[in-house]
């Protein structure tokens, strides 16, 4: 195994990812089997208004309930997913989760949105469209609650037709929303050719708001330039209650971060509504 960079535990999968050895067919044949058997969960970090915190929505982040390592975040195993073309089983479990999770919100009477995290590359899977269009009929979901993530980073590798595809989701009526905002090559031209209706600010421009004035000048810019496009914009990373209050200060609207709530299992999240709900 290996230490993952400036984290304290220790990355299981890393090291036989590009491998054809036998612990590289070993690892392929455990996704295969974690995927039969349900061990890719969602957890849900609420994203809410900074203003009043009021919870508008969760982001799903996928856990791996692995048999004998314990609850394990992304790090450990997307990569490997990726590199063993898992990506789309992986959406596909994802969003019948969240499809699921969502119809039984709307039986309570809730109405947020949830968005799941996509690799671009997923949208070139010949079953994507169908899949989505089918869980969105499947599930009665109104088109403003189901939203799709797309990280800068897998824009990059410059998929075909993915100004096509987007458009598609748009058509489905599915939000959609760019992650980790300003850490890619090419932000800017991305806002240019593709429907966004969601910019995430990435957290490394958060983490030090409140004392750094270059990356306030940032971050107005950002929430400038989003207003004359007609997106929302949401701050990723919003550890402290100062970091909020700048935010709001500057005129953001949305925010996610571990001050508000980090990512939890969907009991706890439908917890938090009904709490919501009641006051
Ligand atoms: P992301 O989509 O940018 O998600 C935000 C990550 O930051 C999450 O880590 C979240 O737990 C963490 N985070 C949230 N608030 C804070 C905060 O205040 N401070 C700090 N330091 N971190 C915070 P997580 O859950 O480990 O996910 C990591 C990445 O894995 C995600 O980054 C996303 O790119 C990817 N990912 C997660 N779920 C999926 C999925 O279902 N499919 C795909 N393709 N990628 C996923
Ligand atoms: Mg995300
Ligand atoms: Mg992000
Ligand atoms: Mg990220």
């Amino acid at each position: 195994y290996v230490k993952q960079q400036g984290g304290d535990d220790i990355c299981w999968y890393e090291a036989t990812i590009n491998e054809a050895t036998d612990d590289g067919l070993r690892l392929e044949a455990e996704l295969r089997d974690a995927f039969n058997e349900g061990q890719f969960i969602p957890y849900y970090q609420p994203k809410f208004e900074l203003k009043t915190g009021i919870i508008t929505g969760f982001e799903a982040l996928v856990r791996w309930q692995h048999p004998t390592r314990g609850l394990l975040k992304p790090h450990h195993f997307i990569n490997a997913i990726i590199n063993n073309r898992l990506s789309f089983e992986l959406f596909s479990q994802m969003a019948i989760q969240i499809a699921k999770q969502l119809a039984i919100w709307r039986q309570k009477g809730f109405c947020q949105h949830i968005c799941v995290n996509a690799d671009a590359a997923e949208f070139s899977h010949p079953d994507f469209f169908d899949m989505v269009n089918r869980l969105l009929k499947e599930y009665a979901i109104s088109s403003h609650q189901f939203h799709i993530e797309v990280t800068e980073s897998s824009l990059i590798q410059r998929h075909s037709n993915i100004r096509q595809k987007l458009n598609l989701l748009k058509e489905l009526g599915v939000f959609l929303a760019l992650d980790d905002f300003g850490t890619g090559y090419a932000s800017l031209s991305y806002l240019q050719e593709y429907p966004f209706d969601f910019i995430k600010i990435d957290k490394s421009f958060i983490s030090n708001i409140t004392t750094d004035h270059i990356q306030r000048a940032i971050v107005k810019a950002i929430l400038d330039l989003a207003t004359a496009l007609d997106m929302q914009v949401i701050a990723e990373g919003i550890e402290a209650e100062e970091q909020r209050d700048v935010l709001l200060d500057m005129g953001c609207q949305q925010g996610q971060g571990y001050w508000f709530g980090k990512p939890v299992a969907a009991n706890v999240a439908t917890e938090m509504l009904v709490k919501q709900y009641a006051s």
